[in-house]
């Protein structure tokens, strides 16, 4: 509890709230982009989880003018810190289902947290991003916002005409009426908060030839003069989903798409059926082409199957770290076993005190994580045999699409599917901080 509001997740303080859970989102917004000016409606479907009278959303920065439970005022409404709390007429109970409409606006910035920097809606210089890993959601729309809370999205954006806006899923509808246009993109699987976006840019789409729809979004004009650093990258997509597909199982969601920014960005990042890149990755580089790989690797690892807990983020950013290498191995780059060894080299020469299991919140996307936790995931692969490690992924990204996951079910679920001891193996790499020797 902060403040009396409650918080859902250790490493994000007074975010989301345990005694509901969202079914689903369905999310009206309007954005100007000149004064960065958005009103919304959410609409969500609200499932109690306990007795209790009160739900409690996450939203920051931005005022509430109306809200109604079923179609009624509540009891009261109140802002607090960056919560919602809506007051119930009266308590319901376990089960309880209650339509909660939200309106809501203004100027939406990044929310600044310990640990994680600013994280949500962003403007840049010509358009918009979400970033919303890990706490950026309520900068845009109220939320439970915890990892563990999935719900299909539907989002709908109207802004300015000569704006292409990118969300969730499918593009279902696209209306223009005088000077704005309206975008309905549909997300019908689960979903969590974090990975919600929309992108708002300048862009043009080049399409690629996939099993889904696959399309990069760029900068207009750049996709008519596609440089070697894009064709590097961002070029081979439809054949990185198509390694992916052989060794993870088939490509979770509907389409995917690449946003590649005008601006440059510090990082890249993965929502759910598409990522966010500065045009600063449009390179030939490895160290930019192993990123296009990375995220893409994140909607199977992340989006589709996703942590229940934040300290559990190597399941996301391990797996998602050793793609780039399978990649590697695949387009003639460095083999993993190269990349192995190069990179435990690294982490012999780092400080060891990184807990892979739960690294802390001050911890948890630092890049020992993500190398620790790929390495560990070859030291698998070496001990069983390629075919039973990728059976492994294949299985486990089939048997938890949709899902939440924790350490413990990984290490479960590798056990009995492999019927060897995964967990014993493990156990030294992911709950003590001494780095262990790589096998010989
Ligand atoms: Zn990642």
């Amino acid at each position: 509890m902060i403040g009396g509001l409650p918080t859902a997740d250790d490493y994000l303080p007074g975010h989301g709230d345990r005694s509901w859970s969202a079914r689903s989102y369905a999310l009206d917004l309007t954005y100007k982009l000149e004064g960065n000016r958005l009103s919304g409606e959410a609409r969500i479907e609200v499932e109690l989880l306990e007795e209790t009278d009160r739900v409690v959303l996450d939203l920051a920065g931005l005022d509430v003018s109306k809200v109604t439970v079923d179609g009624k005022a509540p009891a009261k409404f109140s802002q607090r810190r960056h919560r919602l709390v809506v007051k119930l007429r009266e308590a319901g109970a376990a089960g309880t289902t209650l339509r909660l409409v939200v309106k809501y606006g203004g100027h939406p910035a990044p929310l600044v947290e310990k640990h994680h920097g600013d994280a949500g809606w962003e403007e840049l210089t010509d358009g918009v991003i979400v970033a919303g890993q890990p706490h950026g959601s309520p900068t845009w729309f109220p939320c439970n916002d915890r990892p563990d809370d999935k719900a299909p999205y539907r989002i709908t954006v109207t802004t300015d005409t000569g704006y292409t806006v990118v969300s969730n899923g499918l593009l279902e509808a696209r209306k223009r009426r005088g000077s704005t246009e309206s975008w309905t993109y549909v997300m019908d699987q689960p979903m969590a908060t974090y990975l919600a976006t929309v992108q708002i840019g300048r862009y043009e789409i080049v399409e690629h030839d996939a099993a889904v729809p696959l399309l990069s979004a760029v900068p207009e004009g750049s996709g008519r003069r596609r440089s070697e650093g894009y064709e590097a990258g961002f070029g081979r997509q439809a054949e990185m989903m198509a390694a992916f597909a052989e060794w993870f199982g088939p490509y979770p969601f509907a389409s995917y798409a690449a946003v590649v920014t005008g601006d440059p960005l510090d990082i890249p990042l993965e929502s759910q059926s598409l990522s966010t890149f500065g045009r600063n990755f449009v390179s030939a580089d490895w160290e930019q082409v192993r990123l296009v790989a990375h995220e893409l690797a994140h909607q199977w690892f992340g989006n589709s199957v996703t942590l229940a807990r934040w300290q559990d983020i190597w399941l996301h950013e391990g797996f998602a770290c050793y793609s780039e290498w399978l990649w590697s191995e695949r387009s003639g780059e460095r083999s993993c076993q190269e990349w192995v060894e190069h990179h435990h080299a690294g982490l012999t020469d780092a400080d060891e005190d990184l807990l892979l299991a739960d690294p802390g919140p001050e911890l948890m996307f630092d890049d020992r994580l993500y190398k620790r936790g790929a390495v560990a995931l070859h030291v698998v692969r070496r001990s069983v045999g390629d075919e039973a490690f990728f059976d492994l992924l294949t299985g486990w990204v089939a048997d938890h699409a949709g899902g939440s996951v924790t350490t413990e079910a990984f290490l479960e679920y590798a056990d009995a599917r492999t019927g060897t001891d995964v967990s014993g193996l493990l156990a030294p790499w992911l709950f003590e901080t001494a780095l262990p020797d790589l096998p010989a």
